[in-house]
């Protein structure tokens, strides 16, 4: 592991201007999988920028949605009654996942920006294409059980986001609201959020350096108290998705009328997209009963 410094940030200005100051250098919440990334060498930066006291905190009801800051923690949102009464799904996401203690210190900006399990990524001995862009994919033809079937590509398999969270988050269009280092803010859907692999491995969401993720929104939907989330791992205690689920139901007079369904693990996005790119990584679709056919959820 190689020598870093620490700095300390109250104010996303000082966050940015401390990552700024030395490039390569990563901004660090509760730690539970950048620490890991970087005792096994697989990222080097020479600057920790801890953002853990960030005003990115609370779980409110909103105009907009349910907002949950980007610095809450797991288990308290997970445990949260607003999140548990109005979003099920998403509740049981984050409670199915990791262990306790993983969950005490993890943050809901870190969750949503973890990085692959690929075996391969995770050990620098490997190439990697992710990892060293052009230097091959020895998961196309070895160990691959645990990676991804949807939108795979000649260059990367992995599911690039393996955790659960996101999953249930797509089922509900939430958005994700990002601070670049000019202090602008921008709003993202949690299924735009993510890149597929293509060429460019490497590049797994659209955050631009030194973007922080500020809070998620999940806006109210007829589908969202009545829903939950299946996760098939092969453990029961801890452990990752072999597949997972994420379904809501829209039920009026005893029928349903819309079904949304969000799927993880098995994909490389843990989720997709609406409309035309849902046809092309189909980790997300809703059915309308009597359409005759799947559609995405806002098409
Ligand atoms: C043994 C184990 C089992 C696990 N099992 C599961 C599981 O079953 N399901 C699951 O979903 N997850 C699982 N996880 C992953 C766990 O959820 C993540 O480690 C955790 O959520 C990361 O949050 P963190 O705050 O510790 O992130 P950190 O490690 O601090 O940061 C992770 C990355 O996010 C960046 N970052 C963090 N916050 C922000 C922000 N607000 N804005 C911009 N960048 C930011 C950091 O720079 C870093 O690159 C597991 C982890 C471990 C170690
Ligand atoms: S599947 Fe992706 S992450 Fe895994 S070795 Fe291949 S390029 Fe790297």
């Amino acid at each position: 592991m190689n020598d870093f410094s620490y700095a300390q940030a109250t104010t996303a200005k000082d966050a940015v201007n401390f990552l700024t100051e030395k490039p390569q250098s990563a901004y660090i919440a509760g730690g539970t999988t950048l620490l890991d990334m970087m005792k096994a060498n697989l990222t080097e930066p020479p600057r920790l920028v801890d953002i853990t006291r960030l005003p990115f905190t609370g779980i409110e009801q909103t105009k907009d949605g349910l907002r949950i800051g980007a610095m809450e923690r797991m288990n308290a949102v997970g445990e949260h009654p607003l999140v548990k009464e109005l979003f099920p799904a998403v509740s049981e996401s984050l409670l199915l996942a990791a262990s306790p203690q993983l969950r005490n210190m993890a943050s809901i900006g870190g969750n949503i920006l973890q990085r692959t399990r690929c075996g391969y990524f995770r050990d620098a001995a490997f190439p990697c294409n992710k990892r060293v862009p052009g230097s091959g994919c020895p998961a196309l033809t070895g160990d691959n059980h645990n990676l991804a079937i949807l939108g795979v590509s000649e260059s990367c398999i992995a599911n690039a986001y393996p955790g659960d969270l996101s999953v249930a988050l797509a089922a509900f269009d939430a958005v994700l609201t990002l601070e670049n280092t000019k202090g602008k803010q921008r709003q993202v859907l949690v299924t735009n959020f993510y890149l597929l692999p293509g060429n460019t491995p490497q590049k797994e969401t659209v955050l631009e350096p030194g973007e922080l993720i500020v809070a998620v929104t999940i806006p109210m939907a007829a589908h969202a108290k009545r829903s939950t989330y299946l996760k098939v791992r092969e453990r029961a205690s801890y452990a990752y998705a072999l597949a997972s689920a994420a379904v809501g139901l829209d039920v009026q007079s005893g029928t349903i009328r819309a079904a949304h369904v969000a799927l993880g693990g098995r994909n490389t996005l843990a989720l997709a997209r609406s409309g035309k790119s849902a046809d092309r990584c189909p980790g997300y679709r809703s059915y309308i009963p009597g359409s005759g056919r799947g559609s995405s959820a806002r098409g």
